[in-house]
């Protein structure tokens, strides 16, 4: 076993190299939260693209109805008119046909003014949807090239972890006893990366917070391992 001064050595070395795994693998983490969180983006673009999609069918249906209804009653009015004239004679019948008409010409127009309110909808909905379409194109041509390059980055981040995995064992994790390296590693994944401070002065240069004198002359004996008693890194002192 390595004495308190190799031990400490060693967790140096090590700390350096672990610094940089730390962030390696965090961004291995994140990797794919962004894949998800482009992919949130593009479906929620999508959505409102199918949503306008939806207004533009019904508003189209809408009014196929009533071309459909103002044609028919275009034509009824074309009969009533005929008839009418055949019923010029009586007096009472041509008046009831020409209150019909009107009543008809009444509808045709009601109809054909909500059928320019449907043309001027669909006209903007239909600039809408353009937009969103281009949109859409964009965030999932984004999204593919993402993610192509993103299976890249994480495959030569992984590799670049493992080399230096490889380089902690011949930095000595091996010859470190198992409880020292336990209580370095979790402090590593509890304190981002840094589980070793120096103390300079007083003040640990983990958490910049002034240590009691008695933690100061614990350590100057370099017999023990002295963690920091405010964020619980293993403290050391500038070698002489
Ligand atoms: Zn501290």
């Amino acid at each position: 076993m390595p004495d308190l001064r190799q031990t400490l050595a060693i967790l140096r070395s090590l700390q350096d190299l672990d610094r940089d795994l730390f962030r390696l693998q965090d961004e291995l983490r994140r990797f794919p939260q962004e894949v998800l969180r482009k992919r949130e983006k593009l479906r929620v673009e999508a959505d409102k693209l199918a949503e306008v999609e939806k207004k533009v069918t019904t508003a189209k249906v809408r009014l196929k109805e009533i071309e459909d209804l103002t044609t028919s009653q275009r034509q009824r009015v074309r009969k009533l008119e005929h008839e009418a004239g055949e019923a010029r004679a009586d007096a009472a019948l041509h008046v009831a046909f020409q209150h019909e008409i009107r009543t008809l010409k009444r509808d045709i127009g009601e109809a054909e003014e909500e059928g320019l309110g449907l043309l001027g909808e669909i006209e903007k909905l239909s600039l809408e949807r353009t937009a969103l379409q281009a949109a859409v194109g964009e965030l999932e041509r984004e999204f593919a090239l993402y993610s192509a390059n993103i299976d890249k980055e994480t495959k030569q981040t992984r590799d670049r972890a493992q080399a230096m995995e490889r380089e902690r064992k011949k930095r000595g994790t091996a010859e470190l006893a198992p409880d020292i390296l336990g209580q370095y590693e979790k402090l590593l994944a509890s304190r981002e990366g840094q589980a070793i401070a120096e103390l300079d002065g007083r003040v640990c240069q983990g958490c910049y917070v002034a240590v009691p004198n008695n933690i100061y002359v614990r350590l100057a004996r370099r017999t023990e391992l002295v963690p920091c008693p405010s964020c619980g890194r293993i403290l050391f002192l500038r070698e002489p």
